[in-house]
């Protein structure tokens, strides 16, 4: 039998969730600790997109990124931000970044987000099984966007490497669209189209559902801000939440994007920075789109939630401190007019988040070899929502003493370390 060891988990997004009862169905006696409540507008797993991208294999340098970003920096259209006052902050983190959209380096990558993304419907369909949560996920296709076939093909590396790695789709002509969809305007001519697809309906909530199902079967919450994470004999660990110290025999970082100083201050470089993200979640659309639509120009998707239509993505440097910008929402509007000209809502809501982002796009997951009682697991850049079930169970297997069953070497904690 498994010895019941004494854990907290800090963070309670998508990722500290998925782990905090993973490891209480081991048996483990756990606390959750997050200074906010888990599916507050807090946390990056609160406003995301709500894809679970099963073949979301293709990091974001991918070979030619380096000629595609200044332009895409430049045009006013263009998916991604910059508070130039943050470049010199961000070089150490950038130039590395981009180095690893060389083809090589993007086909290892890929290899290894491959376990963590391909069968994220099944982790989190066990996952919520039998919990409140369990009617957030949806299933269904999932349609990337073009205006054309020939802007289709100016993704070919990366669909390639789709079709690599098993994933096939379905190729939509404007006619076929608009018989699925026929709100669909001039701007969108072409489509290719996943089926078994997931998505979460409510992403706040249904991280807000799981964290009360933990509580109520016994898993134990606290709403502390963490100062210091502190290594001590034996393989333990302790944490200081508000000015206390509390002694565990496992602490794991789950803190999204906020981790970085907890991981330096044990001695690790996390090479961890922010990708800020929007959203504009329209409420009482006049429109939904039968599926989650990626519209690849633009780099967003419009996902149907419960409450409305979200349009949600883009990337922003500026770090974690920063105001949120006007300049991405207003995107967002011109956007998605392009995708519904005759779209109308009753209000809106919009939204800064935090993706935690990694050099070579993989999370850090795993105990540290400077601190063995202190597990990392985080760093899921785009995909937290997709891979937070799946870490939560490798962490449970790797405190356990089980084996995982995939290679762990591509996640280990101290890969960035000098
Ligand atoms: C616009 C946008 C769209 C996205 N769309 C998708 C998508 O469709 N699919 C997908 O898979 N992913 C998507 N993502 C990425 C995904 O949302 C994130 O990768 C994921 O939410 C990260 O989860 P997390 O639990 O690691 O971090 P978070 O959800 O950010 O949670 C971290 C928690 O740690 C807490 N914390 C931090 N520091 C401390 C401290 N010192 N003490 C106490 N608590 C602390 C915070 O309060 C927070 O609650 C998107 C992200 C954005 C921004």
């Amino acid at each position: 039998m498994m010895d019941r060891l004494n854990i907290i988990v800090a963070g309670g997004g998508i990722t500290g969730v998925s782990t905090a009862e993973w490891l209480r169905r081991d048996g483990h006696d756990v606390t959750l600790i997050d200074r906010i409540p888990p599916g507050d507008s807090g946390q990056t797993s609160y406003g995301n997109a709500g894809i679970l991208a099963r073949c979301a294999v293709v990091p974001v340098p991918v070979p030619g990124v380096w000629k595609k970003a200044p332009k895409m920096l430049f045009d006013p259209n263009g998916p991604l931000f910059l508070r130039w006052s943050y470049l010199p902050k961000l070089l150490p983190w950038l130039i590395p970044y981009l180095r690893n959209g060389r083809r090589d380096k993007v086909e290892a990558i890929a290899e290894a987000l491959m376990p963590l993304v391909g069968d994220t419907l099944e982790q989190h369909q066990a996952l919520a099984k039998g919990t409140p949560a369990e009617r957030w996920i949806n299933t269904g296709d999932y349609s990337y966007f073009y205006p054309d076939r020939a802007a289709f093909q100016d993704d070919a590396f990366g669909f390639a490497l789709r079709k690599a790695h098993g994933f096939e789709w379905e190729e939509r002509d404007r006619d076929t669209l608009l018989e699925i969809d026929p709100h669909i305007g001039p701007a969108y001519g072409f489509a290719a189209t996943f089926n078994g697809y997931g998505w979460i309906g409510d992403p706040g909530r249904y991280v807000a559902d799981l964290a009360a199902w933990f509580e109520g079967q016994g898993g134990r919450m606290r709403q502390a801000e963490i100062s210091e994470i502190l290594p001590l004999e034996g393989g333990r660990a302790a944490v200081i939440a508000d000015g206390e110290r509390i002694e565990a025999d496992r602490v794991v970082i789950a803190t999204g994007a906020w981790s970085a100083r907890l991981a330096r201050a044990l001695g690790h470089e996390p090479a961890l920075e922010t990708e800020r993200g929007y959203h504009l979640w329209l409420r009482g659309p006049s429109i939904r789109p039968p599926h989650p639509y990626m519209l690849a120009d633009a780099k967003f998707l419009a996902t149907p939630m419960e409450a409305g239509l979200r349009c949600a993505g883009l990337v922003e440097f500026g770090g974690l401190d920063a105001p949120a910008s006007d300049a991405p929402i207003e995107l967002f509007k011109r956007q998605v007019r392009k995708l519904y000209p005759t779209l109308t809502w009753e209000s809106e809501d919009t939204w800064l988040g935090h993706r935690p982002s990694t050099i070579d796009s993989l999370p850090l997951i795993g105990p540290s070899p400077k601190a063995p009682g202190v597990v990392f697991a985080f760093g899921a850049q785009h995909l937290g929502l997709t891979m937070g079930p799946k870490t939560g169970r490798l962490v449970a297997d790797m405190i356990g003493g089980r084996n995982p069953n995939i290679d762990m070497t591509p996640y280990k904690v101290g890969r960035f370390d000098n």
